[in-house]
Parts: structure tokens; C-alpha cells; sequence
């Protein structure tokens, strides 16, 4: 079965490691987020990508959720003797693959390119694509104003009201070489347990995706983020409100309703099924939290399981 998942960074990343544990890696494409890349020390980071590669490739630091396991931070702190930026952590090991990838894009290649050659290095299996090769820009406003996503996210750990939630550029942009023919060619499209707004949304926001995801005869499947009334973890209720939906299962299949088939919300949702089912989606109470592998893995299987 040809697979499509649409990918955030720490939610997507520990659900397809038990993805690639129950179907064949060589039948997955994954699309990524890039919305919340950002520059710094003249490096291109993108860290959705790299959080699913590392997670992939076994070489994630478990316990933060991304960057590279044992890793030091020498560099960051010789930065910030000299008084520049390091508010965006960047390890010294991971800064093998952020000097690589700058470079090819400074040479002129296409992150996808780029991309896709390093989860050959890495040994994923399955291909990995940003949604576009250009610039899309997840912005944030708060009563300070507009914050770039990491700004936000990181700097201001996600403290400041959410008043709005813009892509700057997704209008514009092209959906990177094999997206939409994956899309298209899919039987099974998966909207991993990511954050809808600040992860999922800015692939949503590239017009052409949306078209596909429309046009695709695959099942899309979707896992909520939100379990009850919060997200698991991570600022997706603020921005969820910002964007004049519910904090729950209803508001995230009210964000995907044009496209989905189904949503895995937890058992404790179940008695949301009614209201997500108005939206014309399918509710599947099971469980959803990825406590350990083995949930991941069984999470996994339960989205390729799903029959309509
Ligand atoms: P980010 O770019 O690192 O924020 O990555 P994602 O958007 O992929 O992941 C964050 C989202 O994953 C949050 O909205 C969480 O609520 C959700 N999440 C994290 N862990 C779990 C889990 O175990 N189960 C489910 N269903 N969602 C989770």
C-alpha cells in the first residue's frame, strides 16, 4: 500500500517510527513542514525535517524530542561568548548536516534535493520531502506583534496570546518535485498526530496540496493532536483558538474536514463522535497517547488498519 504522510516535527516523528515498523519504508513518502524554518549563524534550519530524519535514523535525543542524542553544545556556547544569538539551540553534531545543507543551498540546489540525499545518507528507507522548495514563513501575531514561528515558539516559549497565524509565502509557493504525484498515486494519506495549526496548516496553506489531498482517491486518515480539551504537549490549543476552532477532536476534524475520512481520537473521546461525524468524519476512539514504542507501533497500525 502507497502511503502519504503529512508531517509535523515530534508528534509526526515518533508515530512514523512505528509506521516504518508495520508497512514496508520504500512504500512511505513523507511530506514535511517547513513553515517554521528559520536561519541563524548563516544556516539553513529546518527543524521538522531534521526531527523526523534523526528520529528515523535512531540518532534523536530522546529526551528533548529533537536534535542528535549525546550531543554537546561548545559551539552555542562560543557563540554566546560572543554575545551572538544561540536563543535557537543547534548541537555541535547536528551542525554537520545544517553546515552540509547550506552549503548545496548556497551552490543553488532545492532543499528537496538536498533532502532527499540526506535521508539516503541517513538510511530512512522511505523518501522524505519538504512541501515546497520555497520559502513558506508560519508567523505569529501577538499583542507585540507578528513573531517568526521559532521566535515564538522558542524565544518566548510560547508565553505570548495568540491573536493570528499567517503563511507568509504558501500562496505563492510550489509544492516541492513528487509531492502532489505521491499524493495522487497514494492509497492511504495519514495527517500525523502534529500540531493542525503551526505544523499541518502550512502544507495545507500550498494550494496545489490542497487540491490533491482533494482529488486523491486514497482514505485519508487523521490521529488528533488534542486529546480532551489540550494538546498532548506544545502551544496547538492557543493557536487552535486563534484560528476560531474548538481546543478538541471537533475543532481538528473541523480543520480537516475537506479532506479526511477519518480521525483516531482517544477513548476517552468517543462521546465526540457524534459532532466530528457533522463534519463528515469518521471517529475512531483508540489509544492515541505514544507513551513507548510499542504504542507507537500499535498507533501506527491502527491508522494502516482503517477501513471505510
Ligand atoms: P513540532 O513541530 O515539534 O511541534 O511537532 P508536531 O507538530 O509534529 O508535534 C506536536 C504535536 O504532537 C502537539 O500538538 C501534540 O499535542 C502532539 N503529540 C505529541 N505527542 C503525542 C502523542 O503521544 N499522541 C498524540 N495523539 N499526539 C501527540
Amino acid at each position: 500500500v502507497k502511503v502519504v504522510a503529512l508531517a509535523g516535527g515530534t508528534g509526526a516523528a515518533k508515530f512514523l517510527r512505528g509506521l516504518v515498523d508495520v508497512m514496508p519504508a520504500a512504500d512511505l513518502t513523507i511530506v514535511g513542514n517547513t513553515g517554521d524554518d528559520l536561519e541563524m549563524w548563516g544556516l539553513a534550519i529546518s527543524p521538522d525535517l531534521d526531527t523526523v530524519a534523526y528520529t528515523l535514523a535512531g540518532l534523536v535525543d530522546e529526551a528533548k524530542g529533537w536534535g542528535v542524542k549525546h550531543d554537546s553544545f561548545s559551539c552555542r556556547d562560543a557563540m554566546a561568548a560572543l554575545e551572538l544569538p544561540t536563543y535557537f539551540a543547534l548541537g555541535d553534531r547536528d551542525l554537520a548536516v545544517h553546515l552540509h545543507r547550506s552549503e548545496r543551498l548556497r551552490a543553488g540546489e532545492p532543499l528537496s534535493q538536498v533532502t532527499g540525499d540526506l535521508a539516503r545518507r541517513l538510511r530512512l528507507g522511505c523518501r522524505l520531502i519538504p512541501m515546497s522548495d520555497q520559502r513558506v514563513a508560519t508567523e505569529i501575531e501577538t499583542p507585540g506583534g507578528w513573531l517568526s514561528f521559532q521566535e515564538f515558539f522558542v524565544r518566548e516559549r510560547c508565553r505570548p496570546a495568540v491573536l493570528g497565524v499567517r503563511y507568509v509565502g504558501a500562496e505563492q509557493a510550489a509544492p516541492a518535485p513528487g509531492v502532489i504525484e505521491a499524493v495522487l498515486a497514494a492509497e492511504r494519506v495519514i495527517i500525523c498526530p502534529s500540531n493542525p495549526v503551526s505544523s499541518i496548516g502550512p502544507i495545507l496553506a500550498v494550494a496545489p496540496i490542497r487540491r490533491a489531498l482533494a482529488a486523491t482517491r486514497a482514505t485519508v486518515v487523521g490521529v488528533s493532536p488534542i486529546v480532551g480539551r489540550a494538546p498532548v504537549s506544545g502551544p496547538a490549543g492557543k493557536m487552535m483558538e486563534a484560528r476560531g476552532v474548538e481546543v478538541s477532536a471537533v475543532g481538528v476534524a473541523e480543520l480537516y474536514r475537506e479532506w479526511l475520512d477519518a480521525l483516531l481520537v482517544d477513548r476517552g473521546d468517543a462521546d465526540l463522535a457524534p459532532r466530528i461525524a457533522e463534519h463528515g468524519v469518521r471517529a475512531l476512539p483508540t489509544e492515541i497517547i505514544m507513551r513507548d514504542h510499542a504504542a507507537e507501533v500499535e498507533l501506527a497500525r491502527a491508522v494502516l488498519d482503517v477501513a471505510l
